[in-house]
């Protein structure tokens, strides 16, 4: 069973996530998408919603979606993975990527990391993008799955509209 961990922090998950997951799942017998859940970052959405998103936005089979607490490493052996996916989009991922791939690799020698580039039209797609067109109220239906859409409008729904209004 050739099975990897594709980790992240999904804040939200977006089509450049799902086009990752779809390649590596013609690689691997099994993904396991890890969110990472003691992230430094503060994120967006609680680890429930990014799961929840994740679960519903994944359509194809032998695909898993699992929170991650720790280091990845220990939760891949834990989960009998010896293969780690990454997303390249630009030379900006690049060196970033490098430093964890070989840290990893420092940490567990068993374990490989490998990088897979999106279609060209999501070289240029982020969670950090989607949720800052979200808060000034750009369109974001091209960039992420129609329930991802409707979960960041919910988020930044101005407070006027929400206000019962005065009678
Ligand atoms: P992190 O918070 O660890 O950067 P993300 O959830 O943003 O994680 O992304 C997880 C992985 O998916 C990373 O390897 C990232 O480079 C990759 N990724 C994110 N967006 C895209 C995209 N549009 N195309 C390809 N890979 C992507």
């Amino acid at each position: 069973m050739r099975r990897a961990i594709y980790p992240g922090s999904f804040d939200p998950v977006t089509n450049g996530h799902l086009d990752v997951i779809e390649r590596a799942r013609k690689l691997f017998d099994e993904v396991i998408v890890a969110v990472a859940i003691n992230d430094q970052k503060q994120p967006l959405f609680a680890p429930d919603e990014r799961l929840a998103m994740l679960r519903q936005a994944i359509t194809i089979d032998a695909v898993r979606v699992a929170p991650m607490e720790g280091l990845l490493v220990e939760f891949a052996a834990s989960e009998g993975a010896h293969a780690v996916v990454r997303g390249l989009r630009a030379i900006s991922d690049f060196e970033f990527e490098f430093q964890m791939a070989l840290m990893n690799r420092k940490l567990d020698s068993e374990i490989e990391t490998i990088f897979l580039m999106p279609k060209e039209e999501y070289t240029y797609l982020s969670s950090r993008i989607v949720k800052e067109i979200a808060k000034l109220g750009g369109d974001v239906s091209a960039f992420v799955p129609p329930l991802v859409a409707e979960a960041l409008a919910k988020k930044f729904k101005s407070p006027v509209e929400s206000v019962a209004p005065v009678t």
